[in-house]
């Protein structure tokens, strides 16, 4: 396989996770009679642009199928994110009745209902149906297309180009990044911004977040890849933030490359940062491996000993991350018997290999267990305050990633 932005051979294995299905792919119960498809989740790294990545096995429209069930409203911290982002936005870049704004996922509209409410032109891009539908029913525009250079120059040609282009977390998530980068592009009006938001390798290794690891995640980008990836499209990186969504993520701002906007120092001094941290050579991507494998033992080995105790553990959020986790681990209902979700196209579904069946969170109350596995790690307290209930009532929680630790 070569790699996905420059074609160099990649050569260097960076996560071995065996075989996984989809990490989206929620089960419904008649799907728990049929077999189900299983994908090798292998990542690699390569050694020219230190662009991570998995290995080729799937065509995208398989993995964000019509049943593609996060909802990004069910996360109140992803909408304050939102809202705060928006308000940012608005003041720096002047954006008025006379702007135009596109976001790429928009997902159910939980980030473009904000320039809705303040009368800023706005479209949202999103292959996945039942998220467009929620967003198209509280008054967003939504063109139902996966979004790439064909899209970026349709707009163009349409007279659609934008002065603010957002994608967050759908830039690690396309198969072809170069051609995901010229759409940008294309769309751009002269002068107009990009900001994309995405995970930080740096992070992911330096606290073993091998669980954010799974097919529909194409590419875990440093800035320095992300850097190249642009200049080869005609963009510029201007600016970045390190942000504490998702474990660490960065938020990059993009122009086209002419543009007369100074870069900003704290670019440079990120660059610097991850060069020191050795992310351009291979070292901190050996060892890797053993690191995931340590923590996948100490949960299997927690899980097995409560039970043994007669102790009962639950999870709570069925995410992406978690089936990456449970799957790689090989737990199964008799370890971990339910997990509790807020999102209620979830609820009544079973995750994807392991089966354990996803509950609303009241069920929690109803069939008070000893534990709760927090599985999306990144909300861990978000989750705790909103079940102060169950810590009075004496229920610990639980989180496996980068340590397992009992609260
Ligand atoms: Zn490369």
């Amino acid at each position: 396989m070569k790699c996905r932005h420059c074609g160099t051979p990649l050569e260097h294995a960076f996560l071995d996770l065996g075989f996984a299905p989809p990490s989206n792919a929620y089960l419904t119960l008649d799907d728990l009679t049929h077999p189900e498809k299983y994908y090798p989740l292998k990542i690699k790294v390569c050694d020219q642009c230190w662009l991570v990545q998995t290995e080729d096995y799937a065509q995208a429209d398989e993995l964000f199928g019509p049943n593609y069930a996060y909802f990004s409203s069910t996360s109140t911290s992803c909408l304050a994110h939102a809202a705060q982002y928006v308000e940012k936005m608005t003041q720096q870049l002047g954006l008025s009745k006379d702007s135009m704004v596109i976001e790429v996922a928009s997902n159910d509209g939980y980030l473009l209902k904000n320039f809705v409410a303040a009368g800023i032109p706005c479209l949202g891009i999103e292959p996945t149906d039942n998220t467009a539908d929620a967003a198209e029913n509280i008054g967003i525009p939504v063109l139902r297309e996966f979004f790439g250079e064909e899209l970026g120059k349709q707009l163009a040609a349409e007279g659609r180009h934008a002065d603010l282009i957002i994608g967050n977390n759908v830039y690690a998530h396309v198969p072809d990044i170069n051609d995901f980068t010229r759409g940008l592009k294309a769309a751009l009006n002269p002068g107009g911004t990009i900001t994309l938001e995405f995970p930080h390798l740096k992070r992911l290794i330096k606290y073993t977040q091998f669980d954010t690891v799974y097919h529909e995640h194409f590419s875990y980008l440093s800035l320095f890849a992300v850097n190249g990836i642009f200049g080869a499209a005609g963009l510029r990186v201007w600016n970045v933030e390190e942000l504490g969504t998702h474990g660490g993520s960065l938020r990059v701002y993009g122009c086209h490359e002419s543009d007369p906007r100074q870069t900003f120092p704290a670019v440079t001094a990120l660059l610097t940062q991850e060069r020191s941290s050795g992310l351009q050579t291979l070292n901190p991507y050996r060892g890797f491996q053993a690191k995931a494998e340590k923590v996948k033992d100490n949960l299997l080995l927690f899980l097995i000993e409560q039970k043994r105790a007669g102790k009962r553990v639950a999870a709570y959020g069925a995410a992406a991350k978690g089936n990456t986790l449970l799957n790689y681990a090989g737990v199964k209902p008799d370890l971990l018997p339910f997990v509790c979700d807020a999102a209620s196209a979830k609820q009544g579904r079973y995750l994807p290999g392991s089966h354990i069946p996803i509950l609303p969170p009241s069920a929690m109350m109803e069939d008070i267990p000893d534990y709760v596995l927090i599985l999306p790690w990144n909300i861990a307290a978000e989750v705790r305050q909103q079940n102060v209930e169950l810590i009075e009532r004496g229920v610990r929680f639980v989180t496996a990633v980068p340590k397992l630790e009992v609260f």
